[in-house]
């Protein structure tokens, strides 16, 4: 075996070239989206008032394998790109394990995360189609963050609508999106149909993912020459997030490596998707056997405890039906939450993947998360976001049992970000006031009764 580096840097010329695109590998295709209204399999027309042409069809491509980057998207990739593939030498030492273990680092831009890979395609095609403007909304912050970079790049104008407990709680978050001149409304907000019907029902509420999601696509399909982007759960999000695993596969090739694990945390499923699709690609094909395991929160469990069913994409219910796992697009996790990945359901290919045998999921709470999380910090020196912290707390279970079992597996997980926007969080788990919140089979229950009818899927 080679001698590995701490970190191994591709150059910029082994950026990838193109787009893996996992569905054209699936044997069984994930279920089509189905338009609410016509409760018929969406088509591109369906698609192209809410999202880019080029994005639809990007959504509705299950066939081409490989899709060309553009020039000018690979050019601000090299930006940040490539992103360094660590061996995580101090904590393989500190927990004692014969594992090797490496991570994908996704944190090395102004966004803190992964997010920017999906960005920059996005707003590039924004613009390339002549849009004028976009919105969409923001949990965290990350993605709020990631795109209006990339909007401002492109000269797009941006509407943020911000989940409103997370807009009153990161003011920095703000900050920054406003110096890429993102224009940021809390929501819900009084400024859509939705919104206001919210506020209505519900006037102090905090606002979630999903009713920011509802107001953004009211606001992009009712404004001239705007459109609604996402950044996650979509399958066009998990074919740009594919450059993380190209990278990482190419690096691990010059290190003579292959995972015997490959690992990430589950919000919406585009890290994940990302960095497992050549290892899915491997398993599909009877290269390669991997394991490929996605960590979630145990208190939005929506692989380990959801329905594979069709659902809304949003609270609003406005978005096209997907069949994923879901937890119902009603379910909200509850407030003490901090650890992130708080969205309702899960990327429709990585559900189809998960519900035919070739993912595994585990679920965790959140003191177990930033407990790991602070272990790893200390040892590797990044401070990890709270999200990235769910496949950290994973990698070091899997490091774990090869220390009692003596195997030397090698083990990749994907670093997806930094936390320094989460300091309020790491604040409650280091003064004790961190609570662990595991919804029960009722609380999950009301969600599952929100569930929409589809004619031929099982109830
Ligand atoms: C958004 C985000 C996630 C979760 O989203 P996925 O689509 O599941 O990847 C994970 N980590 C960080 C840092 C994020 O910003």
């Amino acid at each position: 075996m080679k001698k590995v580096p701490h970190r191994l840097y591709l150059s910029e010329d082994q950026i990838p070239r193109q787009w893996y695109n996992l569905r054209a590998d699936m044997k069984e295709q994930p279920d089509p989206l189905i338009n609410p209204a016509t409760m018929q399999s969406a088509t591109q027309e369906d698609l192209t008032p809410v999202f880019c042409t080029e994005l639809a069809r990007q959504e509705l491509d299950a066939t081409t394998r490989y899709i060309d980057i553009p020039q000018e998207i690979r050019q601000m990739y090299k930006v940040y790109r490539p992103s360094p593939l660590i061996r995580a030498y101090q904590l393989e030492k500190a927990l004692d394990t014969p594992a090797r273990i490496y991570y994908k680092f996704e944190g090395n831009n102004t966004s803190g995360s992964h997010k920017l890979n999906s960005a920059i395609a996005q707003a590039y095609y924004a613009k390339a189609q002549g849009l004028t403007s976009l919105t969409t909304e923001t949990g965290a912050g990350q993605w709020g963050t990631a795109l209006a970079e990339a909007c401002a790049y492109f000269h797009i104008p941006l509407t943020v609508y911000m989940v409103k407990v997370s807009y009153e709680q990161k003011p920095f978050r703000k900050a920054v999106i406003c110096t890429f001149d993102g224009k940021i409304i809390p929501s819900p907000s009084d400024t859509t149909n939705v919104g206001r019907k919210i506020l209505a029902e519900n006037p102090h509420t905090g606002g979630s993912l999903g009713c920011a999601i509802s107001e953004a696509v009211e606001a992009a399909v009712t404004t001239p020459g705007c459109r609604y982007v996402l950044g996650s759960v979509l399958n066009q999000v998990l074919l740009h997030q594919s450059v993380i695993g190209l990278e990482s596969k190419m690096a691990l090739e010059m290190l003579d490596e292959y995972p015997d694990v490959v690992i990430g945390c589950a919000g919406g499923g585009s890290n994940l998707g990302g960095l497992a699709a050549p290892f899915f690609q491997d398993k599909l094909t009877g290269k390669a056997n991997p394991r490929i395991v996605a960590v979630e929160p145990a208190s939005c469990p929506s692989l380990t405890r959801g329905r594979y069913a069709y659902d809304f994409c949003d609270t609003g219910k406005i978005t096209p039906l997907a069949r994923m796992y879901t937890l119902g697009s009603d379910f909200m996790p509850s407030a003490n939450h901090a650890g992130g990945l708080r969205y309702h359901g899960m990327s429709p290919i990585l559900s189809k993947l998960y519900h035919d045998g070739y993912m595994q999921a585990i679920s965790v709470e959140q003191t177990k998360v930033f407990e790991a999380a602070t272990f790893f910090a200390k040892h590797e020196t990044i401070l990890p976001a709270p999200e990235s912290a769910h496949a950290i707390y994973g990698a070091m279970q899997e490091a774990l049992r090869c220390k009692q079992s003596g195997e030397a597996k090698t083990i990749l997980f994907g670093l997806t970000g930094t936390g320094y926007f989460d300091m309020t969080a790491y604040t409650a788990y280091q003064e004790g006031t961190m609570t662990d919140y595991i919804p029960s089979d009722e609380d999950l229950q009301r969600g599952f009764a929100g569930l929409p009818q589809v004619p031929g899927q099982p109830e």
